[in-house]
């Protein structure tokens, strides 16, 4: 009797177990066909744009160069990453730039003993994240030696300071951030960290399980959400004056975004999640530099400043050749370097929306015009979350 009760126990666990992962399985499934669409779509990318293909612009020529900006080593704290592990992954990402942004020290200067400068092919700029004496979140490009001192001056003497000192000052965690008044050059509107958190633990403990060796960027890139809240707030700022978005990246190289560990480097799994190698294939911000002159830290800020640049969630194809200019006088042209579905809007309100590689509109009227493309035909969630944000194009 005893026997037969074990046996009934052991089937109905395995039965839980069977319904329980078998969604999981059917994920790791779906992972594979996705990974099959984004290698057929990456096919269709005319062999006549190569990567960095140059753009014009208004008699203008420029190269576009991919890179990452928020990124924290094990320098500023909440990060076990080291120096060699985040060039390692900036190179084999083919990356242009990374602006490594460490948490502030009341001991060192964080910005300018981090990676500063050329490491193989990749520019490392060494900025700062630093909280305001209001209790906000920027992140400083490049940093400095005051990064510590600058949470005891409220939000505006932040700015105005770094603003004296030629440095941007970019908002992070929007969510949390308070001085929406304050002249700060950009907004992170999308953060691979904030976005993560999202995630249920038990949805993404059996999708590691499962999945996360064979296709770790698409697990975490299936979670991927439209901010939809952050979008419409820049573009209430950006009605009233010139602002630029950006891509945060957030990575820590300390286990799931702290998701399956801590800061004291207790692991759950014994690989790290947000490895800088994984991390650093989502989310680029694109900048546009003019042809003949070199990335540097000047350029790269002017460009950031100006608002030339856009982001790109690569993961699903390199957005390189991308544009979105004015063209033949009074119209504004969008050029995707694949099909997609290609959304302008003008004030945050769709006003041309088009299924290809181009599209062209005109002629416009005063307001600020922004484009977001989706590679739709990937499957949800990508029908609802863009592949490319572009930034603004102001007509005041
Ligand atoms: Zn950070």
């Amino acid at each position: 009797m005893k026997k037969l009760f074990n046996k009934w126990v052991l089937l109905i666990l395995l039965a839980i177990l069977v319904v329980t992962q078998a969604p999981f399985v059917y994920r790791r499934y779906q992972f594979g066909q996705l990974s099959e669409k984004i290698a057929e779509i990456r096919q269709q990318r005319a062999p006549s744009t190569p990567n960095g293909a140059a753009q014009h612009s208004e008699g203008r020529r420029f190269k576009d160069y991919k890179g990452v900006i928020h990124v924290h080593t094990n320098l500023g704290g909440h990060s076990t990453g080291t120096f060699e592990e985040l060039i390692a992954a900036a190179n084999a990402n083919d990356l242009d730039f990374v602006v490594v942004t460490e948490h502030w020290s009341d001991a060192i200067d964080t910005a300018a003993l981090t990676l500063n400068g050329v490491y193989g092919k990749t520019l490392f700029v060494g900025g700062n994240e630093i909280d305001t004496g209001d209790g906000d979140r920027f992140l400083m490009i490049p940093g400095s030696r005051d990064a510590a001192a600058l949470r005891k001056l409220p939000t505006t003497a932040v700015i105005e300071k770094l603003h004296a000192e030629n440095r941007l000052a970019l908002v992070a965690y929007p969510g949390e951030f308070k001085s929406w008044d304050a002249e700060f050059d950009g907004v992170e509107v999308f953060s691979l960290n904030t976005n993560a958190r999202k995630i249920s633990p038990l949805t993404a403990a059996f999708d590691v399980i499962w999945s996360f060796r064979a296709y770790p960027e698409l697990v975490l890139a299936s979670s991927f959400e439209r901010p939809d809240e952050n979008l419409t707030k820049f573009d209430a700022i950006a009605s009233k004056r010139n602002i630029s978005l950006v891509v945060g990246s957030d990575a820590h190289s300390n286990i799931g975004f702290h998701l399956f560990g801590d800061d004291a480097g207790n692991k759950l799994v014994n690989f790290k999640i947000d490895d800088y190698a994984t991390i650093l294939r989502l989310a680029r911000q694109h900048v546009l530099i003019d042809a003949d002159k070199p990335l540097t830290v000047e350029s790269l800020i002017d460009a950031l400043r100006a608002g030339r640049s856009f982001i790109a969630f690569d993961v699903l194809n390199d957005a390189t050749g991308f544009s979105f200019d004015q063209c033949e006088g009074d119209s504004l042209c969008v050029g995707t370097p694949v099909e997609s579905r290609i959304v302008l809007m003008k004030d945050g309100q769709i006003v041309s929306e088009v299924n290809g590689n181009s599209l062209k509109y005109g002629p416009f009227e005063k307001g600020i015009y922004r484009v977001e493309a989706y590679l739709g035909q990937l499957g949800p969630p990508f029908d609802k979350m863009p592949w490319i944000i572009s930034n603004p194009i102001f007509v005041r």
